[in-house]
């Protein structure tokens, strides 16, 4: 049998998919990026069939690139962009409407109305959640109510709604199989996290048939075979976890307490709680992590919806800088950010703050501020996120954190992850391997397929890559940090 697990990761910009071997390392790895729809200010889409087609290329790819055959794939493993909404037809397995992604405000009015039911509560203790429109629920609602063909198909007992797990693992099956695992259920305000199922009353409140949601399956555990037309020869489809709880598990945070942050288009902080799901008064989400052979962890999880966006709005709506370490050499040449003040609230603000009406907001602009300063503001306010998310989890969790693991795509900003470490005054490690959200899910099959046979075993495999240790006295950001907290208030309440 092979000993390479596939580990398809389905981001919110590009369909990646990463090979690896049974040490661990990248034996191979494609990415294509896909089309972001902007229909109106606020407004989020992905076209889910393009989202299959980047992610079939990125699979072969990746194959390709390490020169192996099918035969060698003990595995294929899906880690993805939570939230998002596809919602299609059995009988063609044609979406019947663009999907919901999950930055999409268009929720916000349903949001209100569960709010003005008083459904926060019931919300809170059942699903773990906080009443936004980041989750799949109320996306659900929408397509039911403004997309006559879903309704329809509803009647029809025809329509499927599935977050972007589902729909791959239905369509790499050929429509065999139509599962979601618990992590990424436990993100579509439909789920009770402690019963492990579809919660009957918010199914009724938000008007959701049970036959249009997908069977729930534990993390690790074949869930179908990948169609012989992918790769000429059936692979398992043997792992499943949303992208932040398999980057939990690809930095082996498998202890109670143990906790990462992943700087990737937004930023997620996420931390084991153990078998007990744990409930903040601080607006942080209780999720379930992954369920193991019967065993359940659950997470408590802060997230900011804009982080390595707002580099990327630096490159290409700004034009300020090529790429995005000219952001952290151009933050190198200037001490301080000249008392700019950057909030990248552009689709609103998750926690600890949870406004969806809060924007964008550059505050304390002088005629000096420069594009260094600029670009030091925007890497900086990523870091006074993570403070926010890492001080309310501190709070929540009544745990010190002593140990950040970091990953994402803007954990390569050494400026970032120095300055994160100095705010937090707290040690920041990096792991060779930067690929953790990928890795994690391809332990995830490899669990279940035999390539690995116990945590302990997947332990050995997280390298220490950079360690990051403060370099200020304790308290020295304090004036900073309580600029950035009075930028963030003004940047609340604005687009109402
Ligand atoms: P996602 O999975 O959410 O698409 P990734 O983990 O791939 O995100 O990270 C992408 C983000 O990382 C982009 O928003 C980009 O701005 C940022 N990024 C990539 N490389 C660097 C770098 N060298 N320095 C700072 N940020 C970076």
């Amino acid at each position: 049998m092979g000993k390479y697990i596939l580990s398809l990761d389905q981001g919110t910009t590009s369909s990646r998919a990463v090979l690896f071997d049974a040490l661990g390392g990248v034996a191979g790895m494609g990415q294509r990026e896909f089309t972001q729809i902007y229909p109106r200010p606020g407004f989020v889409e992905h076209d889910a069939v393009e989202i299959l087609q980047t992610q079939l290329y990125a699979m072969r790819q990746a194959v390709h690139e390490a020169g192996i055959t099918a035969e060698d794939i003990a595995a294929i493993s899906i880690t993805n962009q939570r939230e998002t909404t596809v919602a299609w037809d059995s009988v063609t397995g044609i979406p019947v409407c663009n999907a919901i992604v999950w930055q999409c405000r268009r929720t916000a009015p349903i949001c209100e109305w569960l709010k003005a039911e008083g459904l926060e509560d019931y919300i809170h203790e059942t699903t773990g959640l906080i009443i936004d429109p980041y989750f799949s629920g109320t996306k659900m609602k929408w397509i039911l109510d403004n997309v006559p063909r879903a309704r329809e198909l509803a009647e029809q007992h025809r329509l499927r709604f599935g977050t972007i797990d589902t729909w791959l693992v239905y369509s790499l099956t050929e429509g065999k199989s139509y599962v979601t695992d618990v992590s990424n259920a436990s993100r579509t305000m439909l789920f009770d996290i402690r019963k492990l199922d579809w919660d009957e009353k918010m199914l009724d409140v938000l008007g959701v048939p049970r036959d249009a949601l997908p069977q729930v399956v534990e993390s690790s555990g074949v869930v179908g075979m990948c169609a012989d037309s992918v790769f000429g020869r059936e692979i398992p489809i043997a792992g499943i976890a949303g992208d932040q709880h398999a980057a939990l598990f690809g930095q082996c945070c498998f202890e109670r307490g143990m906790a990462k942050n992943t700087y990737g288009t937004g930023c997620f902080i996420l931390m084991n709680t153990g078998e007990k799901p744990v409930f903040s008064d601080q607006g942080l989400i209780t999720t379930v992590g992954w369920k193991i052979g019967g065993k359940v962890t659950y997470a408590l999880e802060g997230s900011a919806f804009n982080a390595g966006s707002a580099i990327k709005w630096l490159r290409d709506e700004l034009h300020l800088i090529q790429n995005p370490q000219e952001a952290d050499l151009l933050a190198e040449t200037v001490p301080d950010t000249g008392g700019a003040v950057f909030v990248p609230a552009f689709t609103g603000l998750g926690a600890p703050y949870w406004d969806m009406y809060a924007r964008g907001a550059l505050l304390g602009v002088t005629r000096g501020t420069s594009k260094a300063h600029l670009c030091r503001a925007v890497l900086e306010s990523i870091a006074y996120e993570s403070l926010d998310l890492f001080e309310a989890m501190e709070a929540g969790s009544g745990t010190k954190i002593s140990e950040l693991r970091v990953d994402g795509g803007a954990s390569r900003s050494r400026f970032l992850m120095q300055y994160q470490s100095d705010i937090l005054h707290c040690t920041v490690r990096q792991p060779v391997c930067l690929e953790t959200t990928a890795l994690g899910s391809a332990m995830l099959a490899g669990l279940a397929v035999g390539v690995w046979d116990s945590l302990d075993e997947l332990s050995t495999i997280w390298k220490l890559g950079h360690e990051y240790q403060p370099q200020i006295e304790p308290g020295a950001a304090a004036p900073a940090v309580k600029r950035w907290r009075k930028a963030v208030e003004r940047s609340m309440h604005w687009d109402t």
